[in-house]
């Protein structure tokens, strides 16, 4: 089974955060496998809805299009890769999945 990985238990993260620090507190991440692609997948409520935000690492560039791009601030690169940063602004444009020239990203 996969391992998931809260990002709300950084308790650490919280501590040190200043007053007017918003704090996501909607996006579980996890990474499956598939066809031997390893994909990031964000899960929460975004703004108007429920929202999944894949990321196919294999296939990410690290362009930074989807980040430049996203119009609600949802991503950010973490490294080469892009990756969800607050998923519960995401308004499911599906701006970035149109723009990703590497198919990497998709959201439902
Ligand atoms: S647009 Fe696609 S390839 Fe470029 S950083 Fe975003 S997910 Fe990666
Ligand atoms: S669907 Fe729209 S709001 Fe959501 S991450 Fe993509 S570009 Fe940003």
């Amino acid at each position: 089974m996969p391992e998931k990985e809260n990002k709300n238990s950084n308790n650490s993260a919280v501590d040190i955060a200043p007053a007017n620090y918003k704090v996501c507190e909607v996006i579980e991440t996890e990474i499956k496998t598939k066809n031997n692609l390893t994909i990031k997948e964000a899960t929460g409520k975004g703004k108007k809805e429920d929202v999944k935000i894949d990321i196919i690492i294999n296939y990410c560039k690290g362009c930074e299009i989807c980040v430049a791009f996203c119009p609600e601030g949802v991503l950010i690169m973490n490294k080469e890769v892009a990756e969800v940063v607050d998923i519960s602004k995401c308004t499911k444009c599906n701006i970035c999945e149109y723009l990703c020239p590497d198919f990497s990203i998709s959201v439902e």
